[in-house]
């Protein structure tokens, strides 16, 4: 979420961001909403203190009328009215304009109640209206972030490792997993419904060794590990930028307001909700979750195997940083490169991509995609994603530090994929299969492998 001085202060670059990124909302009409709202907070206010004033004189007019003399004159004048007699000519005066100036701050006080509970439900109104506006408000992009419209027109900026060339007609994961017994879709669909599958035996194995290996890495590389729930409350979507926008792709429980995490990113962001942090040094953690996704809009895209699926397990890492974008802009280069040395051990050929605007989340400043090659495509596969996304996800969080002059600030926070599995699986069964069947396993993972030096079937 946005600072509303700065959103008047870039009106324009936000709806050009907002539109290139395709999120539907007028930076016009928050301006508006958002004008009358401190208009409406303005007149609010001055109502209440109005309110406040005449009780106040209707306390001090009541307090003097309880002082002996007063007594006096108010029992004359109430007495002299009922008996419909005049009063002592100075008692029933008194008493007369004790009443009409009583009476008179009780109007006030009444019409200022009816006045303020009009605009208090407008004010409302407004408010909810504005924030929902609010909350849509994309993050600028950096000024290297390429233009572009969709994945097509992100920009490759090295690629790392050899393609295999095969001197045999190779599988794909689908056919080499099913062969090898470590795969089943068939169950896993009869099970969980479409994106659904099944690893087994040395498959189970392969999953649960990348992201234990990608632990160790993280863990090695100075980050903490957390073990998070995978069932959070609204909040935690609403403080990283996963909500609202992007709630469709959320399952929702029966439970109230808990949801599945489709990425852990949502906990080890929320983990500092609210809190002062100590940001001398940045804030590594990293996580291994399940992740769970609705993938509405995806319908026919990627329905082929272990590409796009419901629920898959990813290792995570996040920095929470000083505000400072040098300092972020580093911990960009850093998360990037821990990733990059995953795919190293991994022993996979890849291409790191600066992510276009059109290609980018709201809360997304500046990203890095990381694509694998999967043979079976031709291609590279998106395997991981770097973002830098500012103090966009600290403001919305109320994650803050002091800086060195004592000053609280917004943190800056970063994430990026460690590893995702199975996704992962068909770059290392594809790029590693051999001739007779068997499938290389790397260096790195054999001691998450029991030792074994190649997957085959038994
Ligand atoms: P994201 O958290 O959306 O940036 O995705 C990070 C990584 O998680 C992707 O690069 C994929 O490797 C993996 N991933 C995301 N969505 C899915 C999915 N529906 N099925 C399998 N893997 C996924």
């Amino acid at each position: 979420m946005l600072d509303m001085t700065y959103i008047r202060e870039h009106a324009e670059l936000l709806q050009h961001t907002a539109d290139r990124k395709g999120i539907a909302v007028s930076i016009r009409e928050l301006l508006k909403l958002d004008a009358s709202r401190r208009s409406l907070l303005q007149e609010v206010e001055g109502l209440r203190a109005e309110r406040n004033r005449q009780s106040e004189a209707i306390a001090a007019l009541v307090k003097s009328q309880r002082a002996p003399s007063g007594a006096n004159v108010r029992n004359a004048g109430e007495r002299g009215a009922r008996l419909g007699n005049a009063a002592l000519p100075g008692e029933a005066s008194g008493a007369a304009a004790y009443e009409a100036l009583v009476g008179e701050a009780k109007g006030k006080v009444r019409e200022a109640n009816a006045k303020l509970e009009a605009l208090e439900a407008r004010l409302t109104e407004v408010s909810a209206a504005w924030r929902s506006l609010l909350e849509l408000v994309p993050n600028p992009v950096s000024a290297d972030t390429p233009d572009g419209r969709s994945d097509a027109d992100n920009v490759e900026l090295r690629r790392v490792g050899e393609i295999p060339a095969f001197a045999f007609e190779p599988l794909d994961h689908v056919r080499l997993g099913e062969r090898l017994g470590l795969l089943d879709l068939g169950r896993g669909v009869k099970l969980g419904g479409t994106r659904s599958y099944v690893l087994k035996g040395i498959g189970s194995r392969l999953h649960r060794a990348v992201q234990q290996l990608a632990m160790d890495v993280m863990e090695r590389r100075g980050f903490t590990p957390l073990e998070l729930p995978a069932v959070m409350r609204g909040e935690a979507f609403e403080n990283t930028g996963f909500f609202p926008a992007g709630k469709d792709q959320t399952y929702a429980l029966a439970e109230g307001d808990k949801y599945l995490i489709g990425t852990s990113e949502v906990g080890l962001v929320s983990y500092y909700a609210g809190e002062t942090v100590n940001l001398e040094e940045p804030i590594r953690l990293a996580a291994a979750t399940p992740c769970f996704r609705s993938e509405v809009g995806s319908a026919g895209r990627d329905v082929h195997g272990l590409y796009r699926v419901h629920q898959f397990a990813k290792v995570e890492q996040v920095v929470v940083c000083r505000g400072e974008a040098a300092e972020s802009d580093a911990m960009l280069a850093e998360i990037t490169a821990n990733a990059e040395e995953i795919l190293r051990l991994l022993e996979l050929p890849y291409r790191v991509v600066a992510v276009c605007i059109g290609d980018m989340s709201q809360k997304t400043h500046k990203q890095y995609d990381i694509e694998t090659w999967m043979p079976s495509r031709g291609a590279y596969g998106e395997t991981h994603s770097s973002s830098n996304v500012l103090d966009f996800q600290a403001r919305r969080a109320g994650i803050r530090y002091r800086d060195a002059d004592g000053t609280l600030r917004y943190a800056h926070t970063l994430n990026n994929t460690a590893v995702a599995t199975p996704r992962i699986l068909i770059p290392l069964l594809e790029n590693h299969q051999r001739e007779d069947g068997s499938v290389y396993v790397p260096l790195a993972l054999r001691p998450y492998m029991g030792g074994a030096a190649e997957i085959r079937t038994e």
